[in-house]
């Protein structure tokens, strides 16, 4: 059996062909795919011991996954021969090559793989850092508070739970309602839906982008009964008072909703470091790494690449998205290495599984033209579907872990 990996705590001096910055879904998929290639010399630094599959965050919070069988340790993924800097990334200066690790030590790179992923903001609305974890409040959104969702659905059985999401862009846009869906299918197999009062707090003008499954979200909210507030935002906290404030951004007025359930999704951006960079788009207000969005390669700095979470790319922030751009953006940085132009195009797939019921899901999918983009071009997974929701449950998981992050596929 070939020895684990540990991660290499000082680094040393020297450029390394390829830095990877972030060992989560993207980087660890890229890694696998350059060694793969034949690539060697690749550092990933990532300081945390511990990997997540984040999609079954959602079904933690429903009480449908255990926290345990979303994690493994972060050294059984880093890829045979690749080297792992156990370390924070804390600056990247794109002239002189080098990335600085907290700490102060630095690595240089002749080609550098932006995919730190995203920060959570939980102080942009005032109020809810202290709320969160506590009382009434819970966010599947972070590892320590999804069990506590769960507890907190399957405790209430009558009052008013809330579920919000921000005007920011979020990592999985469906997340925020999908969970309103499984709390409100429980309540209703337990038979006290009709003494909950569920409540949608969304940004965007329709449930969905996309009509073909918006058309089934609105079929999905009615059979609840969810109160959907639309272009309306969660402002502030209080998690004393068990009282939040939501504005509607359409007809500029705000309203104070009292809650016994809160799931609340933090805005979210750029890590800090990520937005005080060079590579930060210009373009971007929230300081996302600018990328071309069909090669992912930066526009300034021909030797840095970025992808998933951190990447300023106009689709939606999700694993299923980083499944596609990882081939593209790999087959590409194998071009620039090699002395040539990017030759492939990564048209903005993404994917969200909108589970709808404890036991059903449509499966979305689309490109940058919020184009359909069936996998299973025979099934309609525009609609709710049981094969859809064991696929979601059993065979996503373990296509990630054996296919995804091994570079496989
Ligand atoms: P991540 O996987 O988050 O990895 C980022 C890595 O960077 C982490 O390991 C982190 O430790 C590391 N890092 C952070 N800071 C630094 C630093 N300073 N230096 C070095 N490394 C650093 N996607 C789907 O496709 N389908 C779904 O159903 C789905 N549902 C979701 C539900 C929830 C509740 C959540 C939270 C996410 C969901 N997603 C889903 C989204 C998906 O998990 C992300 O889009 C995906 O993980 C992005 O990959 P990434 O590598 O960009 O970021």
């Amino acid at each position: 059996m070939a020895a684990r990996p540990t991660p290499s705590r000082l680094p040393d001096t020297g450029r390394h062909r390829v830095v990877v910055i972030g060992g989560g879904s993207a980087g660890i998929t890229v890694a696998a795919r350059l060694r793969r290639a034949g690539v060697t010399d690749i550092t990933i630094v990532e300081p945390s011991d511990t990997h997540w599959y984040q999609p079954l965050w959602t079904l933690v919070g429903g009480g449908q996954a255990s926290l345990r069988g979303t994690r493994r340790p972060e050294a059984s993924v880093i890829p045979d021969g690749v080297r792992w800097v156990r370390r924070h990334a804390v600056a990247v200066d794109p002239d002189a090559r080098t990335v600085t690790l907290f700490g102060g030590d630095q690595l240089s790179y002749e080609y550098l793989v932006m995919a730190p992923g995203i920060q959570l903001d939980w102080n942009g609305v005032p109020g809810l850092a202290d709320a969160v974890g506590h009382g009434r409040v819970s966010s599947n959104y972070a590892p320590e508070y999804a069990p506590r969702t769960w507890e907190l659905i399957k405790g209430m059985r009558s009052g008013t739970a809330v579920f919000t999401q921000p005007a920011t862009p979020v990592k999985c846009g469906g997340a925020p309602q999908k969970i309103a869906y499984l709390a409100a299918d429980y309540w209703r197999k337990q038979k006290v839906l009709d003494r909950i009062r569920v409540v949608l707090v969304l940004p965007t003008p329709a449930l969905f982008g996309v009509p073909e499954w918006r058309r089934t979200l609105e079929q999905v909210v009615h059979r609840y009964g969810i109160e959907v507030r639309l272009q309306s935002e969660m402002t502030a906290v209080d998690g004393d008072r068990h009282e939040i404030v939501v504005t509607d951004h359409a007809g500029g007025t705000s309203e104070t909703i009292r809650y016994d359930l809160l799931h609340a999704v933090p805005p979210q951006s750029a890590p800090d470091w990520v937005k005080a960079s060079p590579l930060a788009d210009p373009a971007s207000p929230l300081g996302f790494v600018a990328a071309d969005k069909h090669t992912l390669r930066h526009p300034v700095y021909g030797n840095v690449f970025a992808l998933g979470d951190v990447a300023n790319l106009p689709t939606s922030k999700t694993g299923a998205a980083v499944r596609k751009q990882a081939p593209v953006l790999v087959a590409n940085l194998l071009d620039v290495m090699n002395g040539r132009s990017p030759s492939r195009g990564y048209d903005g797939y993404t994917s969200c599984p909108l589970v709808t019921a404890r036991d059903r899901m449509a499966l979305a999918e689309f490109d940058y033209d919020l184009k359909p983009r069936p996998s299973f071009p025979l099934i309609n997974t525009f609609k709710e579907r049981r094969d859809m929701w064991v696929f979601k449950r059993y065979a996503l998981p373990s296509i990630y872990w054996h296919d995804m992050l091994t570079g496989r596929l």
